[in-house]
């Protein structure tokens, strides 16, 4: 049972938020990376938790300085010229100034693309949210909200290989227009692997993909296409604090301290949730905390899971005798567009409770989710999606570590809109108080026991 008097206030895991949020671009590496990164570091030391340090994390830092997109066509007297805004792709090659002609990418003919820049369409998944919930091991949903309803989700069907279908047909550039999606932006951070890609190449609108496709049917079109960017290896920092426990196996409680622009929920809604864990269990004494706790923040999840992998890296026995991984990310509101516009709906976006396949660790989950009211959740295999969650933490699963895995994955995750208004408040409170449900119930048990209780 959750000590209510000693669980922080919503307005106070909000003003974590907002503080973190208030330093602006947080991409690794960056002046608010960095902010956060002490941050962190001085709240755990506030909380009078031990072992407070940093951990060196090598990654590959990435900085756009200028871009810009220029089309005209070129057939017989055709003289518009248009400058689109774009925004470039993450760690894709730098150019001054690259000049080629525009080719709609067609999977039927690829080849077509051969020495050119490709116009590329990437849509969103749309999942109806029953069949998300057909994948869940348990779904709470007690409003029926799910019945006929859909979530668009960040990621096209490329997931992160979205220049990989262009630069295999030999394409010199690309042009990734986001067709259909909300709001019409092109403030789109993905891929997010960080791994350089031998072409240049920007995200434009939807409507302006449509509008060059337009252009092209009239004729030949050219593109000048220009990025100039940074790209050189840094050192960043996990964020690590310890609590002493009833016994010397651990729960590691983590999440991630980047994002992809300022991003409220993606992760300043995480660091906000790992804060509160850590303050709360530090107000109890270490008899009652049921192992010992290891609190974390990684860096560059952002720069393809960099600080999730340095950490299982170097911490391979503590990972060996941890209990349980529980990792939050993404207090996330549900949003729709309304005439052009950003709209919350009231509700929080889907939760995905990603939980290993342990018996007892499943009930635990579902009887937090249920005790604390936390609707619209799906309790999912750690492999419902492939063979890792779609999580900052999912490197703990492939690493044989038993783990709960929270996260909401709102289209706009990746994208510039995620501003205050998109945390979902209300949950702030209730998910807290299901973490430490769900940490309490590891009581007693040993990190061997949960293993062997694992169901194939
Ligand atoms: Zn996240």
């Amino acid at each position: 049972m959750p000590r209510d008097e000693l669980i922080p206030s919503e307005q106070r895991i909000y003003g974590w938020i907002e503080q973190v949020f208030a330093q602006g671009v947080r991409r690794p590496g960056y002046p608010a990376d960095r902010w956060t990164e002490q941050f962190c570091f001085e709240r755990f030391r506030e909380f009078g938790l031990e072992k407070v340090r940093l951990e060196p994390v090598e990654l590959p830092y990435w900085e756009p300085a200028r871009w810009s997109l220029t089309v005209w066509g070129d057939g017989p007297g055709a003289v518009e010229m248009l400058e689109l805004p774009c925004f470039p792709l993450p760690h894709s090659a730098p150019t001054r100034g690259l000049e080629a002609q525009l080719i709609p990418f067609d999977e039927q003919s690829p080849e077509g693309v051969k020495d050119n820049i490709a116009l590329y369409d990437v849509t969103l998944i749309r999942s109806r949210h029953a069949t998300l919930a057909g994948l869940a091991t348990w779904c709470y949903d007690p409003d029926a909200s799910f019945a006929d309803s859909t979530q668009v989700l960040p990621f096209g069907r490329e997931i992160q290989a979205v220049m990989e279908p262009a630069m295999a047909a030999g394409a010199v550039g690309f042009v990734g227009a986001l067709v259909g999606y909300p709001s019409n932006s092109y403030d789109y951070y993905v891929p997010y692997d960080a791994v350089a890609r031998p072409v240049p190449g920007v995200w434009i609108s939807g409507e302006d993909g449509a509008r060059l496709r337009r252009t092209l049917e009239r004729g030949p079109a050219q593109v000048r296409l220009t990025v100039e960017s940074a790209r050189e290896a840094i050192t960043t920092h996990n964020v690590v604090g310890e609590l002493p426990g009833a016994d010397e196996e651990t729960v590691i409680i983590g999440s991630h301290h980047d994002g992809p622009w300022s991003s409220a929920v993606e992760d300043g809604s995480g660091i906000a949730l790992v804060l509160a864990q850590a303050e709360y269990w530090s107000s109890l004494s270490p008899e009652e905390r049921p192992h010992r706790l290891v609190f974390l923040l990684n860096s560059g999840h952002m720069a393809g899971g960099a600080g999730a992998q340095a950490f299982i890296e170097t911490h391979r026995a503590e990972c060996e005798r941890t209990v349980l991984e529980v990792h939050l990310e993404h207090a996330a509101s549900e949003c729709r567009e309304e005439d052009g516009e950003l709209k919350a709906t009231g509700l929080p976006e889907a939760r995905w409770w990603f939980t290993s396949r342990i018996p007892s660790l499943e009930a635990a989950v579902r009887a937090a989710i249920e005790t604390e009211n936390l609707r619209r959740s799906l309790v999912l295999p750690p492999t419902a999606f492939g063979p890792r969650p779609t999580t900052d933490g999912g490197d703990f699963h492939l690493a044989g570590v038993p783990i709960v895995n929270f996260l909401t994955a709102p289209f706009y995750l990746f994208d510039s809109q995620d501003t205050l208004d998109k945390i979902h408040r209300p949950s702030l409170v209730p998910v807290t108080r299901a973490a430490v449900r769900i940490i309490e119930s590891t009581a007693g048990r040993s990190a061997a026991e949960m293993r062997s209780a694992a169901v194939a």
